[in-house]
């Protein structure tokens, strides 16, 4: 399923099966997690894609050469040699290249992918469970890690990354409050049939001791720093989001920390993947074909998913 240019429905096309170069690998996809980020790079608010491009990063199928089953995600290159790389901070990386955005990905029946990227998915998870492990599950764990040891966490917006890492910080012992777009009575039961022990769309019941902003929404921030106590921090775990409405600095006094998270470290995908089957991780899954890719993504803008969508191949 091919995107031409943004703005543009996905195309099923036939291309010739990639060829791996040196290091890398040549995938036979199972499965492919349908992100916020593709929503993104379609709609052009991430303006430097590779075109035509096969988006996808969140990529599980088998090794063609070995048979072995691994993951694909987002990073899928850096240089290793630049300051960030250096001092343990490749998804920082200069010039890092990103599956599904500089690389083909996973919305086809092959991938091509740099195998220093790739992860074994733990055993015991399904194709179609293990996909969304790979982004959401990534990206929510490193927006956790800076929540440091927040007993009260708010968790904006319900989706993918939120129904992963709301089972995560329940397996720690904090509490979760759980935000939704107004009058969504069905994701708040969502959230609280995962543990969150509060769930709607105003002000929390309490004060939080960290929020993550996983909805694109800049108006999102004010309201979760008006939410969290002295010292709390505000996560922002989105690669894009709507413009910030300003804000009196009373929101931000009292030692508040409000900071973005940027992609994924090896290191984050080597810990998570560890812990999801310990906790253990129960992705809710909405499958779909691959020619329905567009609907799918239809699906996630409007909210309709429960959970993670997924293509299956
Ligand atoms: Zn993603
Ligand atoms: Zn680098």
């Amino acid at each position: 399923m091919l995107l031409e240019a943004a703005g543009r429905p996905l195309v099923p096309v036939n291309i010739a099966v990639p060829m791996p170069g040196p290091g890398q690998l040549l995938i036979r996809v199972h499965a492919c997690g349908v992100c916020r980020t593709d929503l993104h790079i379609v709609d052009g608010e991430l303006t430097h894609p590779k075109l035509p491009l096969v988006l996808g990063h969140q990529i599980v199928g088998t090794v063609e050469a070995s048979g072995q089953r691994v993951g694909v995600p987002w990073l899928g290159w850096t240089d290793g040699d630049c300051r960030y790389c250096r001092s343990g901070r490749e998804n920082l990386c200069d010039r890092a290249r990103f599956t599904g955005y500089d690389i083909d990905g996973g919305y086809a029946e092959y991938a091509v992918a740099d195998e220093r990227f790739c992860f074994p998915i733990p055993e015991g998870y399904h194709d179609l469970q293990a996909a969304p492990l790979l982004c959401a599950g990534l990206i929510g764990w490193r927006s956790l890690s800076f929540a440091g040891d927040a007993e009260r966490l708010g968790l904006y917006g319900f989706g993918a990354s939120a129904h992963i890492i709301c089972q995560v910080a329940r397996w720690q012992g904090r509490r979760v409050f759980a935000f939704t777009r107004e009058g969504d009575e069905e994701g708040q039961a969502f959230a609280r049939s995962l543990g969150a022990e509060w769930a709607g769309s105003g002000a929390p019941p309490e004060e939080l001791d960290a929020a993550i902003i996983f909805a694109p929404a800049g108006e999102l921030v004010p309201a979760a720093l008006a939410a969290v106590a002295k010292g709390g921090s505000v996560v922002c775990a989105g690669i894009h989001m709507s413009d910030i409405p300003s804000f009196p600095y009373e929101l931000l006094w009292g030692e508040r920390v409000l900071r973005s998270v940027a992609n994924l470290t090896r290191r984050d995908g080597e810990e998570f993947l560890a812990l999801a089957p310990l906790v253990p991780v129960h992705t809710e899954v909405e499958e779909h074909p691959l020619e329905a890719a567009g609907e799918a993504l239809a699906r996630l803008r409007s909210g309709a998913v429960r959970g993670a969508a997924v293509l299956r191949l």
